[in-house]
């Protein structure tokens, strides 16, 4: 029997859930709420080019969406390249890709810097064992670290950097996530002095447009500009979708439901995130709800400067300076040549925070005034007369905050509700969240609908 299948959400778990179900001949209906696809991993127009609105590079070890690409004949555009990452303390720059790099930051005396080197040692190369989760996850970065890197290698070096991206919730964060984030990010270290990241010659929008591509032939259907606003559940299982008020979604309502209140589905894979989701399905029950609540949210608002010259010669400069209001400057064209981008210069200036920060509320050119005297601090000579444009991007749904033991808390990707699925960056443990994880995320579920379609469950 054929199956009509919606997702909600047209992100890379979206997108690939929706382009891995075609394959197995059950073409989807995919709705987006966004006029353009992609989500956080979305673009905007530059310089004759697209750039994604929040950086975004790949590590080696993202191997699932490196096979994407590959599948979907995009395998000559992923460049690997050297990047330069680096620190920012005590008024200066410090490079922080080798081992030689860390014993020589000055911003700790050496016998820390030595402990800190130890610790990462242990965390990546030592312990890279799945089976030591059990025990990652029981205990925070924060307790851990102050006890094994020690309490200065914490307030100078690494708690600037989870203040900077969890906020209130620092001292939180399970060491799971931490050990993760190193394991892969020093994984992508070429030899011990180099690292290498990838990124699509085209940006991420070539491998965002192949996968629309390849979902209408598929006899796929992608409808953007178009909000789900409810899923209407009967008798437990969830049977169809309502859309908003507006003229697109409005429209997609009159063409799916014709004369009937809601337009029917057999299955239905909802990627929005878990906030997003709970305001449009009213009825899961209290012990998912919780679940799906347990696992917080950071925003991230994005300051993009197209300048005339480089701020500084380093691609991913961490902020350790507590003194400054964001976490991190990624030039982007100190890892993307800058001809690409008519010879200008690109640089995000990130912030993660709660939406009621008054950063998060600010207008673009009141946080473009707010960062000027810090960007100064990074250097000196920086004016704003540099800058030619400037872009500003929100995102209320950044980075999933994980509590401690989150293993046994996770949401279940088929909801308690028949037909109706979960596939969000909630789900993504114990790696952070990230597009290669997304992209497996949506194969996985493509996979279950297949099973339950195929069993008629
Ligand atoms: C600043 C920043 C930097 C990042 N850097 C990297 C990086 O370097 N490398 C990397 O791999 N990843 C990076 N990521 C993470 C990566 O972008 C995400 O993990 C990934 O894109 C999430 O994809 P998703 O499909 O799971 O979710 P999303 O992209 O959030 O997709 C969900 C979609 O659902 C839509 N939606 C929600 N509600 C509705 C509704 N009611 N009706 C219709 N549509 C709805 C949303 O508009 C959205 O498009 C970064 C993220 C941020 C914010």
């Amino acid at each position: 029997m054929t199956q009509r299948i919606a997702i909600i959400g047209g992100g890379f778990a979206g997108l690939t859930a929706a382009y891995e179900l075609g394959k197995k001949g059950y073409p989807t209906f995919l709705f987006e709420r966004m006029s353009e696809l992609g989500g956080l991993a979305g673009t905007f127009p530059i310089e004759g080019t697209r750039l994604e609105r929040g950086y975004h590079h790949w590590f080696t070890s993202d191997t699932h969406i490196i096979a994407q690409m590959e599948e979907l004949g995009l395998g000559d555009r992923v460049q690997w390249i050297e990047s330069k990452t680096g620190w920012f303390d005590d008024g200066r720059i410090w490079n922080v890709v080798s081992p030689t790099d860390l014993l020589r930051l000055g911003t700790l005396p050496l016998v820390d810097r030595l402990r800190l080197g130890l610790v990462l040692y242990y965390l990546t190369f030592l312990q890279a064992r799945r089976n030591r989760m059990a025990d990652y996850e029981s205990i925070t970065a924060a307790a851990w670290l102050k006890k094994y890197a020690g309490q200065r290698a914490w307030d100078k070096q690494l708690g600037p950097l989870f203040y900077g991206k969890f906020g209130a919730e620092a001292e939180n964060i399970p060491l799971v996530w931490f050990w993760y984030k190193a394991v892969l990010r020093l994984g992508s270290r070429k030899g011990l002095t180099k690292e290498v990241l990838g990124y699509p010659r085209g940006s991420y929008q070539v491998l965002i447009d192949a996968l629309a591509d390849a979902i209408r032939k598929q006899g796929g259907k992608i409808y953007v500009g178009t909000t789900v606003q409810r899923v209407v559940v009967e008798n437990g299982a969830a049977v169809g979708l309502r859309f908003a008020d507006d003229a697109a979604s409005q429209a997609a309502q009159r063409e799916l439901a014709g004369d009937r209140s809601y337009a029917r589905f057999d299955r239905i894979v909802c990627t929005a995130p878990s906030f997003a989701t709970l305001k449009i399905v009213a009825e899961l029950p209290a012990d998912y709800v919780a679940k799906m609540k347990a696992a917080k949210y950071m925003a991230a608002v994005l300051l993009i400067l197209k300048m005339k010259q480089p701020l500084s010669r380093i691609y991913w400069l961490n902020i350790a300076d507590r003194t400054i209001p964001f976490v991190a400057t990624i030039e982007h064209t100190n890892f993307i040549a800058p001809e690409v981008y008519g010879n200008k210069r690109i640089l995000y200036v990130s912030n993660y925070l709660d939406p009621s920060s008054p950063y998060f509320q600010m207008s673009r050119d009141e946080l473009f005034n707010a960062y000027v005297p810090h960007l100064q601090k990074i250097n000196p000579s920086f004016a704003p007369d540099w800058v030619e444009e400037l872009w500003h991007f929100k995102e209320a749904a950044a980075q999933p905050i994980v509590p401690l033991n989150y293993s046994k808390q996770i949401p279940e990707y088929r909801t308690p509700l028949r037909n109706l699925y979960l596939a969000n960056t909630t789900q993504i443990y114990p790696e952070d969240r990230g597009t290669n994880y997304s992209v497996r995320l949506g194969q996985v579920i493509a996979n279950l609908v297949e099973e339950d379609a195929r069993r008629g469950n």
